[in-house]
């Protein structure tokens, strides 16, 4: 299933999306479930509740404004730094720490606000007068089904519900000046998400592969298979005495070739169009203003 969360006639639905990726087919949920996305469906999944029913025909994808999946992730946003070989190589000279040095280091892991979460398509606003070093992230991102704690290795891909993408926008100034992350990442708009969920059982995040592009010209491409931690081990290690919850979103980490990491660096302006495809689950594609 691909699940969007969408606006038609300024009303928030949640749907399915056809496997052309032409239409949306919107399901029956109360306002108060609708409001929350697709965590509405995630939590009927967990509790072994039914698919509701469609409430209408299909609608021509064309015809709505695709939001966020999860337009407000039920608390911040889990997220892992240096995560990708060649991308911790590029930034081993910068003030962060190198988690590839050494094997038996653990995993960089830093949250979002939830409110910095934006559509598929909407606006990244620059906080000007604040940074001037806006950077793009392309990140495949695992959305949590069944919650749990000291999830092991092996049970982790049971507690996947699906996938989705995120651009982790960071204002790399902010990011080295407070040391800890969070500020850095959590502007508003600095979370584009989308163009929806996939889930699990149709995609498997462990093979695919993560592009991205700014103004039309191609900037990261790294398969997952290069994560320095594999997706069961970012779930073992983030759920170590921390219980996760049906909707937690884990973003993975980026490839190389993020702005920072160039000589000299090349961050983000006004006007700049960022465009990140995951393959197999779509793309979302964000103007920076
Ligand atoms: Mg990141």
């Amino acid at each position: 299933m691909r699940i969007a969360t969408f606006l038609l006639n300024g009303k928030r639905q949640v749907g399915l999306v056809s496997a052309d990726g032409k239409t949306v087919t919107p399901v029956a949920l109360t306002e108060e479930q609708a409001g929350r996305g697709a965590q509405a469906l995630i939590e009927l999944s967990v509790d072994g509740k039914a698919l509701p029913a469609p409430a209408g025909a299909a609608i021509p994808l064309s015809d709505v404004q695709l939001q966020a999946p999860l337009p407000l992730p039920r608390r911040n946003l889990w997220c892992v730094g240096r995560n990708y070989h060649a991308h911790a190589k590029e930034l081993q000279a910068s003030v962060f720490k190198d988690n590839d040095a050494n094997p038996e280091s653990w995993p960089i892991v830093f949250t979002k606000v939830p409110e910095c979460v934006v559509g598929p398509h909407d606006d990244v606003s620059i906080p000007v007068g604040v940074s001037d070093q806006i950077d793009y992230e392309a990140e495949l991102t695992v959305v949590i089904g069944k919650g749990g704690k000291n999830i092991t290795k092996a049970d982790a891909l049971k507690h996947v519900f699906g996938y989705t993408i995120v651009n982790d926008v960071t204002a790399r100034d902010v990011q080295i000046r407070h040391q800890q992350w969070d500020m850095g990442k959590s502007f508003d708009t600095f979370c584009p998400m989308g163009p929806w969920i996939v889930t699990a059982d149709e995609f498997d995040g462990t093979k695919t592969r993560v592009r991205c592009w700014v103004n039309g010209e191609l900037r990261q491409d790294g398969p997952t298979e290069n994560m320095i931690f594999d997706i069961p081990t970012l779930i073992e290690t983030i759920s170590r005495g921390i219980t996760l919850y049906p909707g937690d979103v884990i973003a993975t980490g980026t490839p190389a070739g993020v702005g920072m990491g160039m000589k000299p660096p090349r961050y983000l302006s006004a006007g700049d169009v960022v465009l990140i495809e995951v393959d197999g689950l779509g793309s979302i594609e964000n103007k920076f203003v």
